[in-house]
């Protein structure tokens, strides 16, 4: 998608600190990190968001959970992460291009929600 911030990433038009990529999925560090450790993982197809993903996405997103321990730990969180996936207008979605926030370091990450 020509006008998709990920997709430019996935394209090389604007940069990003990669920290893992192979031919379905990129990952590379939040330019405002919450956490020591914050990686975003997206599927190198543009994809919106989980509300649009199709059957046809399933094995991409396995692919981002699947990778998701290993990235973390390469990244300095040897034991555990959090995993978030922001979707829609109710998820405050900002970038509409479906990506894995990995939140983590080697302190825990705080309660998950501030409210409910
Ligand atoms: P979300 O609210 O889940 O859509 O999160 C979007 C995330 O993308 C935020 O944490 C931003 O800091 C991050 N972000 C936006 N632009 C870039 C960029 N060019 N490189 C890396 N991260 C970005
Ligand atoms: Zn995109």
């Amino acid at each position: 998608m020509s006008d998709c911030i990920f997709c430019k990433i996935v394209d090389g038009k604007i940069p990003a600190k990669k920290v893992y990529e192979d031919e379905d999925i990129l990952a590379f560090n939040d330019i405002s990190p919450a956490r020591p450790v914050h990686v975003l993982v997206i599927p190198k197809k543009h994809i919106t968001s989980l509300a649009t993903a199709t059957a046809d996405d399933t094995l991409v997103l396995g692919r981002i959970l699947g990778k998701a321990n290993e990235i973390a730990v390469a990244q300095g969180s040897p034991d555990g992460f959090r995993v978030i996936i922001n979707t829609g207008r109710v998820g405050q979605q900002e970038v509409p291009h479906l990506h894995a926030h990995i939140v983590g370091g080697p302190d825990p990450v705080g309660p998950m929600l501030k409210r409910l």
